[in-house]
């Protein structure tokens, strides 16, 4: 089933519970029939937070000087891998800011030892790399790859989202997420929910976006602002959009989860740490209700976990990977869901 713009716009501004209880139900079913049951889990590793971008929404972006930078040893990783695979993921997703010292090779070399030792899939989440780096980490053996295009307005993304002084003003994430799907991997983006400067109008497009994309994997969580940035602090030349502007709350995220689904249906798509942020209680648990198929437990040791504040009071901040494990093995099986077997790649 397919909604048209009229109908995505109407669902995003609804608030009769009963029809929102419909979207839900929608929602759920087309998850149900076209992904299952299963929920897959992704193991997260945060393996740096240098970054040489300075995207405004970030607390990790390079011009905060208050942050720890750390940036994991080869063998750190292989030690969260081991556990990936002692607990049964389908996939480590290793995430950091875009981190130069992070080179070509390294990824290159630890990508080749998780498949010889691990049935691991390896996602990628390391920002706008040169496409050669895209390419030798494909050969090295990486499946996926997940960056965000962010938002679908130019404009806006433009002003969130400073270029590089020297890069190429036409390499947009949309242009790396079709190199990265020609380059053959499951490729993977997102939005974040209210966005300073997000309209309506804007998040309808971002999610008929998803679909024109034809997305392997698609995460949305609401914008967390992080007081150490200049979108946080109103320091960038932003429109007022009054009531056009889209809030940044939980059931905004809900019914963007929701519509992504619909439009989307065989998508994975994840319950986020960000929703599971703004509702510790139950986040995880709706968002796996109203659409959502995977979950993804950090792994990243606790010191390190810290430090990767790309928003703050983010969930599970000094929990360890056992804790997260247990925890989230527990809030699918109280929802009636199975946990998911193999690598959970996309259905077609
Ligand atoms: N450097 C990588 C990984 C960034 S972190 C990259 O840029 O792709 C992954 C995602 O976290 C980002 O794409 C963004 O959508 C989200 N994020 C960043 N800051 C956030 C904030 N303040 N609130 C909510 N989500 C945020």
């Amino acid at each position: 089933m397919s909604l048209s713009h009229t109908e995505i716009l109407s669902y995003l501004h609804e608030a009769d519970p009963k029809k929102l209880q419909k979207l839900w139900d929608l929602a759920d079913q087309t998850r149900a029939q076209n992904v299952g049951d299963e929920v897959h889990l992704r193991g997260l590793i945060e393996i740096s937070n240098y970054c040489c971008r300075s995207c405004t929404y970030c607390g990790i972006n390079a011009t905060n000087p208050n942050v720890d930078r750390y940036r994991m040893a080869f063998e750190e990783i292989m030690d969260c891998v081991k556990k990936a695979a002692l607990f049964k993921y389908g996939t480590v997703v290793m995430q950091a800011g875009e981190d130069y010292g992070i080179t070509t090779d390294f990824i290159s070399d630890l990508v080749k030892k998780i498949k010889k030792e691990t049935p691991l899939a390896v996602t990628l989440s390391l920002g706008e790399r040169p496409i050669s780096d895209l390419a030798a980490w494909k050969k090295a053996g990486a499946d996926r790859y997940l960056i965000r295009f962010e938002t679908s307005d130019p404009k806006l993304y433009d002003i969130i989202h400073p270029i590089l002084p020297n890069s190429d003003p036409n390499r947009s994430r949309i242009t790396i997420l079709k190199e990265l799907k020609s380059l053959g991997y499951e490729v993977g983006s997102g939005v974040m929910v209210g966005i300073p400067g997000q309209s309506y109008e804007t998040l309808a497009n971002d999610i008929e976006l998803f679909a024109g994309l034809d997305l392997d994997m698609i995460g949305v969580g609401p914008y967390l602002p992080h007081p150490e940035t200049p979108l946080c602090a109103n320091q960038l030349p932003l429109e007022q959009l009054g009531e056009e502007q889209v809030p940044n709350t939980e059931l905004m995220t809900y019914k963007t989860v929701a519509l992504t689904r619909i439009m989307c249906p065989q998508a994975n798509i994840p319950s986020t740490t960000a929703l599971a942020t703004i509702n510790k209680f139950q986040g995880r648990e709706l968002g796996l209700m109203r659409g959502a198929n995977v979950v993804m437990p950090n792994l990243t040791p606790p010191v390190y976990r810290q430090k990767y504040t790309i928003y703050p009071d983010k969930a599970c901040l000094n929990e360890t990977a056992d804790m997260c494990h247990g925890c989230m093995l527990g809030r699918i099986e109280k929802i009636g869901r199975k946990i998911g077997v193999g690598k959970g790649a996309r259905t077609h």
